[in-house]
């Protein structure tokens, strides 16, 4: 008898509480059985699990945030804590899990299939749209929309005002949401951390079109390493142009909200084909969604690659917003 233990690690991402109700709801259309593990890897070394049965996911798809809490786990980096979890896991009857979060969350989850033979699929759940195999992560859609729609508003003001504006972003260490989000912002400028975007060349581009009739202008920087950013952006170019500059650091409202009708379906779709993957006997990968497809994706490759970074969006925005 299957019966799946399915958890949600790592920062939260809407849509994780969509992918609970296609793991159990799939699951129960075969017969299998589904634990929740709450808080992640902590849920699993402290034996907080929760029988999850067709009911116990009414009424969540639409909801941000995930039900069964999430968090980080540093003990689990040690081999003798993972040991505990999975003796825990045994008592309780799982055997086999499914891992939603992302790439740091899929190596705790590879660790243990490893060590232990249990079987695992990831599902990668993450705002932040950074992991290898997948064209889109739970949660990603969401997190571009909510961007976008506070950008949105930050453009009648900086109209309103003849303003340059930065609005921060998520991202500490890709820029796959600013990419996007700057795109569908008509941003001038993108900084994102894994490409260095000359703060000097930015200026004169600015100057250049300022020079051509532009009154205003949208800034978009991933965070990088630590928040605020953006300030540095800023004083630069207060420094270098002499012009009024704004800082708008959007931080955790990015991470909220109701799910995207996007992201509701590509969470159906991969909590179901986690499950679907399990019974075929499939282990130790991650489902994913390439050209429209449903894939599965070694965990070794979806922690140890990167996605390619796509320079192209930078300067598509420069261009489009010239
Ligand atoms: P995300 O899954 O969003 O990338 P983290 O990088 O914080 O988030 O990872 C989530 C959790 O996964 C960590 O708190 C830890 O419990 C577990 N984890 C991360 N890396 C490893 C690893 N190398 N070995 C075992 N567990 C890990």
């Amino acid at each position: 008898m299957l019966t799946i233990g399915v958890y949600t690690s790592g920062g939260d991402a809407p849509g994780m509480n969509a992918t609970v109700r296609a793991v159990v709801r799939m699951a129960h259309s075969h017969n299998a059985n589904v634990i929740g593990i709450r808080s992640g890897y902590t849920g699993m070394i402290e034996n907080d699990f929760v029988p999850l049965d067709l009911r116990s996911v009414a009424n969540v798809i639409q909801r941000g945030g995930t039900f069964l809490k999430t968090g980080r786990c540093p003990e689990f980096l040690q081999p003798e804590n993972r040991k505990i979890a999975f003796d825990n896991l045994v008592k309780a009857g799982i055997n086999a899990l499914v891992c939603i979060g992302g790439d740091g969350s899929f190596r705790g989850a590879h660790a243990l299939n490893q060590e232990y033979k249990i079987p695992v699929i990831g599902v990668p759940g993450t705002i932040d749209n950074d992991i290898y195999g997948t064209d889109f992560t739970i949660g990603f859609d969401t997190a571009v929309n909510t961007a976008l729609e506070a950008i949105d508003r930050i453009r009648d003001t900086a109209t309103s005002h003849n303003r340059i504006f930065i609005v921060e972003v998520m991202g500490r260490d890709s820029g796959y949401l600013a990419l996007d989000v700057g795109i569908a912002g008509g941003a001038q400028e993108i900084f994102i951390p894994e490409e260095i975007n000359d703060i000097n060349n930015c200026i004169q581009r600015l100057k250049d079109s300022i020079k051509n009739g532009k009154q205003y202008s949208i800034f978009v920087a991933a965070e990088g390493q630590k928040p605020g950013r953006a300030y540095d952006l800023c004083d630069a170019i207060k420094k270098k142009t002499g012009l009024d500059a704004k800082v708008c650091i959007l931080g955790h409202i990015q991470r909220g909200g109701s799910p995207t009708a996007r992201d509701r379906v590509i969470a159906s779709a991969l909590g179901a084909g986690a499950v679907d993957a399990l019974l075929r006997g499939e282990s130790d990968k991650m489902a994913g969604i390439r050209d429209g497809k449903l894939v599965l994706v070694p965990l070794a490759d979806a922690i140890s690659k990167r996605p390619p970074v796509r320079k192209d969006k930078i300067l598509l925005a420069r261009i489009l917003s010239s």
